[in-house]
């Protein structure tokens, strides 16, 4: 496995040169990452959790008709995808206040907010990923007007189909961050959705009791990061392999 060609490694994935041409092999790591990579910790299984909502999460989108990087989950902890070429911004969308939103403008975290908030941020560790406006995006050359804009339905067309389906479980969508990327398809340039979406990337909030079950468990030391992850993938209906089922009553063997 480790002879393979390595593209990138970052904080909680590598990518691997992929086995066809304008392919890559995503590989979802342990680790988890806060403030900038202050805070780092492996958080075991959580890799393999990610690796399956991810996959839940893309193979729904890629069904609605928006493209996504995203072909096939190849095993536990790898995906294969479409090569692209990463536009340098996060684009946020907010359902409920919370984290930097909260700081910025004195909000009170669970704020509702009478409608749903986009936000870039550009991307660049070195600067802590500042908030940009369409103005510094377009003017500064890191996407073009027409780009921005099909980023912009394709992020609230996302954040609609999410809190439905988060909705569905029991489990409010509070915020969420998705990355993009240009496709090459013969003559043509087109934007997909890439990266991942999983609880590492989403503010998720139980509809009744509140409770966190994101990676806020990790950033705020509350522990029960797994298993609030495990949660996520159980309410979504996704089987982790490994995993048997719980209880002590006899066990369905096929
Ligand atoms: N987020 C992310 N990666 C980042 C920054 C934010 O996945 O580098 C997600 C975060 O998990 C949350 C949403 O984007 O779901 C909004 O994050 P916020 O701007 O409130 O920043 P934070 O509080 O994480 O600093």
């Amino acid at each position: 496995m480790n002879r393979r060609r390595r593209i990138y490694e970052g904080k909680a994935k590598i990518l691997y040169e992929g086995p066809e041409p304008g392919t890559l092999i995503q590989h979802f790591k342990d680790d988890a990452t806060a403030f900038n990579n202050e805070k780092h910790e492996v958080v075991d299984g959580k890799g393999v959790l990610n690796n399956r909502i991810s996959e839940f999460i893309f193979n729904h989108i890629n069904n609605m008709g928006i493209p996504t990087h995203f072909i096939r989950r190849l095993n536990m902890r790898e995906q294969l995808i479409h090569q692209v070429e990463i536009i340098p911004l996060e684009v946020v969308v907010r359902n409920v206040a919370a984290g930097s939103i909260c700081k910025r403008l004195g909000l009170e975290e669970g704020t509702q907010l009478s409608r749903s908030i986009v936000e870039f941020y550009y991307k660049n560790d070195e600067l802590g990923d500042p908030l940009v406006t369409e103005e510094h995006i377009t003017a500064l050359g890191w996407a073009t007007p027409q780009e921005l804009d099909d980023m912009m339905t394709m992020a609230i067309r996302i954040n609609d189909f999410l809190s439905g389906l988060f909705l569905g479980v029991g489990i409010r969508l509070v915020d969420f961050k998705i990355e993009m990327g240009r496709q090459i398809e013969g003559d043509l340039m087109r934007v997909v959705l890439a990266d991942e979406i999983s609880p590492d990337s989403c503010r998720l909030w139980d509809t009744t009791t509140n409770d966190k079950l994101d990676k806020d468990r990790f950033r705020q030391n509350m522990g029960g990061m797994v298993e609030a992850y495990q949660e996520v993938a159980r309410r979504l209906g996704i089987f982790i392999d490994s995993e048997r089922p719980k209880g002590s009553g006899p066990v369905l063997v096929k």
